[in-house]
């Protein structure tokens, strides 16, 4: 057997393309469905993707689903076709995929997922105006009694277009956008971003990944705690 076949074994879904086809006639998706064309992909996180072309649905399924319970799978299935054609998913299917996603020990695999597969992004904590760990090293005793282990920090390697920081519990790093180590940038503001996500290693959560968890309100509540909260908003609105 060849290597690419081989590969393409490991990828491929059993039964992906009729579950696709069951879950389109759930969600009363209207027409013809396209051909789907299913595969397991090694994301470094719990991802998946749709993409349709010229009547053919190419979808990508966390390789992490494949020893998941075939209701999550439909989920999965389910939540990507909704978005694609629009309709309203099922709140069944939404909370049977949470149920999956929020357990301990998808969580745990996904951790050790990450460490294997996510690269580093950060360069250094030392940047060209700003030093991140004596700033963590200030904040942690003025918000949290010295209560936070530091983690690794450091200046994203590449600027980020819609993102000022991250918090990876996996990887246990915490990365701000080198977009904003400038100087004209006041500290206050970098110490809002470094104490935004330090709050995310307080309160952890799903993916604790700015763009995908949602903040809880004991979240936003402390996060309004930081002195200079409001100052700090109006200059990243004019930053974004
Ligand atoms: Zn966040």
């Amino acid at each position: 057997m060849s290597r690419r076949r081989t590969i393409r074994n490991e990828r491929h879904v059993p039964g992906g393309p009729l579950l696709f086809q069951r879950m389109y006639t759930r969600l009363n998706c209207e027409g013809r469905p396209p051909q789907f064309e299913v595969e397991f992909y090694p994301y470094a996180n719990l991802t998946h993707s749709i993409r349709l072309r010229r009547e053919i649905a190419h979808v990508r399924l966390s390789d992490l689903l494949r020893e998941a319970p075939l209701e999550v799978i439909e989920a999965a299935a389910a939540i990507l076709l909704a978005r694609l054609y629009r309709r309203r998913l099922p709140r069944e299917m939404l909370h049977r995929y949470r149920q999956y996603s929020h357990g301990e020990a998808t969580r745990r695999r996904l951790h050790a997922l990450r460490r294997k597969r996510a690269r580093p992004k950060i360069v250094r904590a030392r940047g060209q105006h700003f030093d991140l760990e004596p700033m963590f090293d200030e904040l942690n005793g003025r918000y949290f009694q010295e209560g936070l282990a530091r983690p690794k920090i450091g200046w994203s390697a590449k600027r980020w277009r819609s993102q000022l920081g991250t918090y990876d519990p996996a990887l246990n790093q915490i990365a701000i956008n080198c977009a904003l180590d400038r100087p004209d940038v006041p500290q206050y503001v970098i110490d809002y971003v470094l104490y935004h996500e330090m709050l995310h290693q307080k309160h952890p959560m799903k993916l604790a990944r700015c763009r995908l968890e949602s903040h809880s309100r004991a979240f936003r509540e402390e996060e309004k705690k930081f002195s200079e909260y409001r100052r700090a908003m109006k200059f990243l609105t004019r930053f974004a």
